[in-house]
Order: C-alpha cells, then sequence, then structure tokens
C-alpha cells in the first residue's frame, strides 16, 4: 500500500524515545548481557530502518521475524548481527551466508531438506530454537537437540545461539513461566557444547525474570514504550510510548438532531451537533471495532460517532471546529493522553495488535 503523503494523517515517532528505552532496560540487565532489538513487523509499527538505524551505537544486534525483513535492515547498511527468529525456507541459505544473517532452525527435516536439496550450510550461523512450552517452533527433545548439533558440525554451520520462548512471561503468576525455566536449563546441562550466544527473555522475560536472561535477551514490545502485560505489571521509570498518530478535521457539519451518519445509519444525533469528518479508516489500522472510543480535539475527548469506513471516521463535536483543526489519536493533547493500550482494551486485543495493524498508507515521520 502506498503512503499517503498528501493527506493529513500521520505517525510521528520520537527515535529519542525508543532510545531511552532501550536505556533504561539495558541499565537494569547484568552487566554484559548482550541487547538484540527485535525489529521485525516494520518494528511493531514504528519504522524498522529508521528505528535500528537509531539504535545501532546501543545495542549487539537485531532480530527480525522473516528473511526480507533481514534484508531490508542489510540493505539499509545496516553491519549487526541480525537473527531471523522465523524459519527460512533452504533454498535462502546462500543468500543468508553472503548476508551474514543468522537463521534459526527448530527441526531436523530442515538439515534434511537442505541435504536433498544440495545446499551447503558451511559457514552458516545457526540458532538452534527449543520448545519448552510455547509449543509453536523447537526441538521438543534432547535426543533431537543432540543430533541437530552433530548435522551443524559435520556439515560446517557455526552454531551460534540456542534459544527459547516464554508463553506466559507477561503475567504475575509464574508457574508455566518457571517450568519452561527449568525445562531450558535442563537441556542446557544436557549438552555437550554450548553456543555463545544463550537466549530467552522477550521484553517481559527482559523485565520481569532476571533469573532467565542467559546471556542475551531479546527486546520488543517494552522498546516501543509499551507494556507487554498489558496493565498487570508495572514498567520501569521512563519508559514511555514513542508513537503518535494524529490528523485532521477535513470538514465539520452541524446536524439537526435525529440525523443519521455513517454506513448502516447506525448513529443518529442526539441533539443539534457538530460532526467533523476525519480522514482515517480501517485501512489504516482504525479498525470497525473502534466505534465510540473517543479521539481528541484540542485536548477534548470526542467520540467516534457511526461507523468506522475504509478511510474516514465521523466524530461529534462540543462545539464549531475549522477545518484543519488537529485530530489526535494517539498520543497527548493537552492534558489527555491516549495510548495504543487504550485502543487494545477497547478492542479487547493487546497493544502489538494495535501498533503493527498501523498499515503502511500512514506516512512516518521521525523527530
Ligand atoms: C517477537 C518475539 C520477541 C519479542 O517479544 P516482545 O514481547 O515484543 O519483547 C522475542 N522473541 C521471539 C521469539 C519473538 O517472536
Amino acid at each position: 500500500m502506498i503512503a499517503g503523503l498528501h493527506r493529513p494523517t500521520q505517525i510521528r515517532v520520537q527515535l529519542q524515545q525508543i532510545k531511552k528505552n532501550a536505556q533504561v532496560v539495558a541499565a537494569s540487565l547484568p552487566a554484559g548481557t548482550q541487547v538484540f532489538a527485535v525489529v521485525k513487523a516494520n518494528a511493531y509499527g514504528h519504522g524498522a530502518v529508521a528505528v535500528a538505524k537509531e539504535l545501532a551505537t546501543q545495542v549487539d544486534g537485531f532480530c527480525v521475524s522473516n528473511f526480507d525483513e533481514a534484508l531490508e535492515l542489510r540493505q539499509a547498511g545496516l553491519e549487526h548481527p541480525i537473527l531471523v527468529l522465523g524459519l527460512v525456507p533452504v533454498t535462502h541459505v546462500p543468500l543468508a551466508i553472503q548476508m551474514s544473517v543468522s537463521l534459526t532452525v527448530s527441526h531436523l527435516d530442515w538439515f534434511a531438506e537442505a541435504k536433498k536439496q544440495g545446499i551447503d550450510l558451511a559457514n552458516l550461523a545457526l540458532h538452534l530454537k527449543v520448545d519448552t512450552g510455547m509449543g509453536r517452533l523447537g526441538f521438543g527433545d534432547l535426543p533431537s537437540l543432540l543430533s541437530a548439533i552433530e548435522e551443524i558440525k559435520e556439515v560446517g554451520a557455526r552454531f551460534e545461539g540456542l534459544f527459547t520462548h516464554f508463553a506466559t512471561a507477561d503475567q504475575a503468576d509464574d508457574s508455566y513461566f518457571q517450568r519452561q525455566l527449568a525445562r531450558f536449563k535442563g537441556l542446557l546441562a544436557d549438552l555437550p557444547t554450548l553456543p555463545r550466544l544463550i537466549h530467552a527473555s522477550n521484553s517481559a522475560a527482559a523485565l520481569w525474570h532476571r533469573e532467565a536472561h542467559f546471556n542475551m535477551v531479546r527486546l520488543g514490545d517494552v522498546l516501543y514504550g509499551l507494556n507487554p502485560s498489558g496493565r498487570e505489571l508495572p514498567l520501569l521509570d521512563g519508559i514511555e510510548p514513542a508513537l503518535e498518530l494524529t490528523s485532521e478535521l477535513v470538514q465539520v457539519k452541524s446536524y439537526f438532531k435525529g440525523e443519521s451518519i455513517g454506513y448502516g445509519a447506525t448513529y443518529q444525533s442526539l441533539e443539534d451537533e457538530y460532526i467533523g469528518t476525519v480522514p482515517i479508516g480501517y485501512a489504516d489500522g482504525l479498525l470497525r471495532s473502534m466505534q465510540g472510543f473517543s479521539v481528541l480535539v484540542e485536548g477534548k475527548p470526542c467520540p467516534i460517532v457511526g461507523r468506522v469506513s475504509m478511510d474516514q471516521v465521523t466524530i461529534r463535536l462540543p462545539h464549531l471546529y475549522p477545518v484543519g483543526t488537529t485530530v489526535t489519536l494517539l498520543g497527548q493533547d493537552g492534558g489527555e493522553t491516549i495510548t495504543a493500550q487504550d485502543w487494545a482494551d477497547y478492542q479487547g486485543t493487546i497493544n502489538y495488535e494495535v501498533v503493527c495493524l498501523l498499515s503502511d498508507r500512514l506516512p512516518r515521520y521521525y523527530d
């Protein structure tokens, strides 16, 4: 989707704030812990290249979800270690080696497939992923993990890392977390050789489980000032959101009581009132379920009335405002703030989903 550069709807990202968030978390970690910034999904909607460049002097590497996200960083000139957390088809191994991108392997079939296709794995940097209870990707038992380590040796690849991923590190109840951690530690103890990097912590574990840091953490959500637990566990002081989403009133009309607004005529004006049209809709990531949510106009909450359309929403204004007045959908205006967590609560989802769904149609500007 092409970015709407000529429409007054935009994202502004305070890169300094992301830098500060990274500093605050890094300062809380034991000395020597490597920090990899997770910039998958366009850095959770914040802009992967801009975020990675800003963090370049501060982090030890980057994690992404797929190979294209790794290539994007390389093409932007970033020379840090990059780990792809998802599985990459063996056909792309030659390019991964050429681009010095580390890949994740989570089952033995991957090696078998490489063999079948005659792919040379020599010098490929690999992290083996262990499934300790997430139930998604990963070696599930010691024998298969040992076989994978053998395979790595045989084909001349580099055994660079070993990792797992927690399912419940963001919850106050840590019983399941502790079971996963014990399982991971048990496997580590049974391995003949350990790679250079051992990692298990996402943002939540990095924040709330010191015992799981090993020698590297993978920080995503918290870098963007978001709380992985929603509102359940406290963030460190100084961690704040870095993304603002604003638009403008492009039309303001007065309606008599009882007139209908929007698709489906789901809203009738409650009295004589002013309705403003704002050029942002579900194609931008402002989902239809946001009908009724309040956005800010000159520091005053104004509800989205009528359906959210693909490209527009209509909001009820307390009085007449001129066309061109700023509308804040995420961020601060006057004494009021709207956060991704507020959107998430309203939609019954998590802040991750809110920022990831801010579409490419929204131009990103950086302060
Ligand atoms: C996305 C992801 C992370 C980062 O998670 P946050 O909760 O955003 O910190 C870490 N590890 C893996 C394997 C991931 O997929």
